[in-house]
């Protein structure tokens, strides 16, 4: 987020100085591990198709303006009962906004996808501009552009402080202090450090997983099988990513949530045969060649709100001042548009994007 608000601001012509407490990108917050999903029939909220629209957009521009190639469309399958939390609020969504998809009934699923072996009474909505994002070179993009539009980026200096100075605000890190006309505030899972718990917020440890796929990797590769989600009788949704690294690479998986909260310094950033059976409970059912041996595994952290929406806007309590946190272990894919509103707050002290739902005062005091 941190990276794409630097971007949009300095794309137009403000003076940004983007401070990162690490190198960037780095395995310690919310967005590392390879891949992120990104779909647009929303089952979260059809408020966020909009957002997702938007972002397809940016990302496609970021592309074109760095040269990189950062988002991979494979489709994506969304898998669980007909008549499931998951699968029904998918086609609610897609109907709402005109997203395109197509329903499968299980015996089609197995005919496209071989790799599959749906549940009895599964259905599922294959929604084709669905795929994945490199998260790295997202980050790496970003930070590029920024740079190339005369943001200054210090990493490796950590912010420890803020306060409002006459129209502006005066920040403190553990480099120096900084008189500034706005700060934004995108750090992640130690929102609850930096901001002082002013939110509901509850960091959680989730585990991605790579396995080599049993059989091969053939049937899985990003030309033929879709990024996934897939829903079982407890309602957690499961999710994984073809094979986009080949053979070397595997299938990462992982389970959308889990109630281990943390902070970033807590974590337990070993990964035990516990997590890896949790997510083999998880998708191995539907993916048999997905029981076989991890390749490896990592950890990475949610910033969970109470309602699982964002938050974005105006700080509550100090002027100057915006706040993008509690992403919710579903962010990644709106860091684009996320960075266009941080700029229009910024400059505008308002955005044209409908971000009611984010409303940074909706926990109250
Ligand atoms: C396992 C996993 C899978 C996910 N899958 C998806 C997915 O498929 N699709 C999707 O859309 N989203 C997904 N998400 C969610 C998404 O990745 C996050 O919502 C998003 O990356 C959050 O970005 P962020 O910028 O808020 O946090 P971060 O990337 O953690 O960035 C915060 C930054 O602030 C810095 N910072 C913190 N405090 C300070 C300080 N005091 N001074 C200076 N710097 C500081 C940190 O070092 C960090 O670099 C997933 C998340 C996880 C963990």
């Amino acid at each position: 987020m941190g990276s794409a608000a630097a971007y949009h601001l300095a794309s137009r012509g403000a003076r940004v100085l983007g401070i990162e407490q690490f190198t960037s990108p780095h395995n310690q917050g919310s967005s590392h591990g390879g891949s992120r999903m990104i779909r647009q029939a929303y089952f979260e909220s059809p408020d966020y198709i909009p957002l997702v629209l938007r972002s397809y957009e940016l990302w496609r521009k970021v592309e074109a303006a760095s040269g990189a190639k950062l988002l991979h469309v494979t489709g994506g399958l969304t898998l669980g009962a007909k008549e499931g939390n998951l699968v029904s609020r998918t086609v609610a969504a897609a109907r709402q906004h005109s997203i395109p998809f197509e329903m499968l009934d299980g015996a089609e699923v197995q005919l496209r996808f071989p790799g599959i072996r749906p549940l009895s009474g599964d259905a599922a909505v294959l929604e084709p501009n669905a795929g994945y994002l490199l998260a790295e070179e997202c980050i790496r993009a970003h930070l590029k552009l920024a740079a190339g539009a005369g943001a200054q980026l210090h990493f490796e200096e950590k912010m420890v402080g803020w306060a409002v100075a006459g129209s502006g605000v005066r920040v403190r890190t553990s480099k120096g202090d900084y008189d500034a006309g706005h700060l934004a505030i995108t750090v992640g899972p130690w929102a609850n450090e930096v901001l002082g718990e002013l939110f509901p917020l509850r960091v959680t440890r989730q585990v991605m997983s790579w396995f080599a796929p049993r059989g091969g990797v053939e049937p899985f590769l990003p030309e033929r099988f879709p990024v996934f989600l897939m829903e079982d009788k407890d309602g957690v949704p499961g999710y994984g990513f073809p094979a986009i690294d080949g053979p070397a690479g595997g299938m990462k998986a992982a389970v959308h949530g889990s109630n281990d909260e943390c902070t970033p310094a807590s974590a337990e950033r070993r990964v035990g045969r516990e997590d890896i059976e949790r997510i083999q409970r998880k998708v191995g059912g539907r993916i048999p060649a997905l029981q076989g041996d991890p390749i490896r595994a990592e950890t990475c952290l949610y910033t969970m709100t109470p309602d699982e929406n964002f938050v974005i806007g105006a700080h509550p309590e100090t002027a100057n001042c915006s706040v993008a946190c509690g992403f919710s272990g579903h962010g990644f894919k709106f860091a684009p548009v996320a960075g266009e509103i941080i700029a229009d707050l910024a400059t505008k002290g308002a955005t044209d994007q409908a971000i009611g739902i984010f409303d940074p005062a909706r926990f109250g005091s």
